[in-house]
């Protein structure tokens, strides 16, 4: 009779051959409740190093307030990124203050996790955003290459290295890296052919889609023990991680065309060929992706589906451009001032000039990226002489310099004051 009343101290589960029970000296526990407990004190280590440094999640309007001073434009994604980042650390700080009430845990709902897809031309700020995101939250981050990562056991970088490298970044502090961003570049690469074309599909492009899935699913990675200290080798979680995939996607675009065309547009001697169509060159027509669109893309729909965030990054205009040379806290702009700075000159750009460039690189097709190359193949004449030449106060870049048809101008003022200093000594 006495050993039917045995109960679990925690959840009053009574004592069965199927709910065996462990026995204290003053009470029992069952294996769901030894289970939960071994959680909690789990997430112990994981609280006093993890959640300090994000006892304060910013709030969204504070994540694109700070975004806006590296970023320039692209304010949907920016809203829907600073969203899905606040909802992340917010989830994951309320799960850990859960688990720490024991046994609340159980009734609790699960909020998944919101991993995000950048849709996006190349150099219009996908890893930018990526990155600045991990500073204001104040966590780890790393970037891979898609097209680099191969299935395990071939020849090239496998899935895994990206949370070696995210391990890194952490310092070595593995709490830390499970709760760390990890940017995907290209991920568009890993398409297969397009469902039509079946003959030609490629394989090994959904292999890596296969083995990323589980990464961003959530598993346990065994970290090499190459090149690490004892305490650092082991295993890693990846549940918490906020994946964040990029890409250009081109080709979307006729998918998106396709879906979106009205039905009556009919066909024969008078229907208007694909690329006459006005919808064909809309900026805005990213926006509408939906999954199915993805999938038609050739990504593999269990893929897609963990990546419930989709957002679209817009071309980058000459207007936007001349404000990415000048305005970001690390403007290219300022960049170069600062350089030219170590010499004693003012570098000073007139107006026209900013657009000159910004014109420049658009044509280039690289969106911001163009910028610096452009900067770079303008002023390295004079950042060659510079060095050598005395008495240089001020260099200024004017339209026609930058298009080719003068030189950048000097502005001697020291050899004045050197004439004064003569004059003065002879006096
Ligand atoms: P993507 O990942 O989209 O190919 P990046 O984020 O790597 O492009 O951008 C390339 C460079 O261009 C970055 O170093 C960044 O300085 C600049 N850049 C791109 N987009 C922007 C933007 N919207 N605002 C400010 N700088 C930008």
């Amino acid at each position: 009779m006495a050993q039917n009343a045995e109960k679990c101290s925690f959840c009053r589960q009574v004592h069965s051959s199927d709910t065996p029970l462990i026995a204290g000296l003053d009470g029992h526990i069952c294996e769901s409740c030894a289970r939960l407990a071994a959680q909690v004190v789990e997430s112990w280590g994981r609280k006093r190093s993890v959640a300090k440094p994000l006892q304060k999640v910013p709030i969204p309007h504070e994540i694109k307030r700070q975004l806006d001073d590296y970023v320039i434009g692209q304010d949907a994604a920016k809203l829907t990124l600073a969203v899905a980042v606040y909802n992340h650390y917010k989830r994951l700080q309320a799960e850990t203050a859960v688990i720490d009430c024991a046994m609340a845990a159980a009734g609790r709902v699960e909020v998944e996790k919101s991993n995000i897809l950048l849709l996006g031309p190349s150099g219009t700020g996908k890893t930018l955003l990526a990155s600045t995101l991990a500073k204001i939250v104040g966590v780890p981050f790393a970037i891979a290459d898609a097209t680099t990562l191969t299935q395990a056991g071939y020849v090239g970088e496998d899935v895994e290295s990206i949370i070696s490298r995210l391990l890194d970044a952490a310092d070595g502090n593995r709490e830390r890296a499970e709760w760390g961003i990890v940017y995907i570049d290209e991920i568009d690469k890993l398409a297969r052919a397009g469902e039509s074309s079946q003959a030609t599909r490629d394989v090994s492009g959904e292999g890596v889609q296969q083995a990323l899935l589980k990464l961003v699913e959530g598993t346990v990675v065994k970290i090499a023990e190459r090149n690490r200290k004892e305490k650092d080798a082991g295993l890693l979680d990846t549940r918490n991680i906020l994946f964040i995939a990029g890409g250009a996607f081109a080709g979307l675009e006729a998918i998106l065309n396709r879906r979106m065309r009205p039905k009556n547009t009919g066909i024969g001697f008078h229907s208007a060929p694909d690329s006459d169509r006005g919808a064909q060159s809309d900026p805005d027509l990213f926006d509408q992706t939906r999954p199915e669109d993805l999938r038609h893309f050739g990504l593999i729909p269990e893929f897609i589906g963990r990546f419930p965030v989709i957002t679209a990054l817009q071309e980058l205009d000459e207007a936007t451009l001349v404000r990415i040379l000048t305005e970001p806290r690390n403007a290219l702009v300022k960049q170069y001032q600062q350089l030219f700075s170590y010499e004693q000159v003012e570098l000073e750009f007139e107006p026209e000039a900013l657009t000159a460039i910004a014109r420049d690189a658009v044509a280039r097709g690289t969106g911001a990226r163009g910028l610096r190359s452009v900067l770079e193949s303008l002023l390295k004449q004079v950042m060659y002489d510079l060095p050598s030449e005395s008495g240089v106060e001020r260099c200024t870049v004017s339209e026609a310099a930058v298009m080719g048809e003068a030189a950048i101008q000097y502005q001697y003022c020291v050899a004045g004051a050197d004439a004064d200093d003569r004059e003065q000594a002879a006096g």
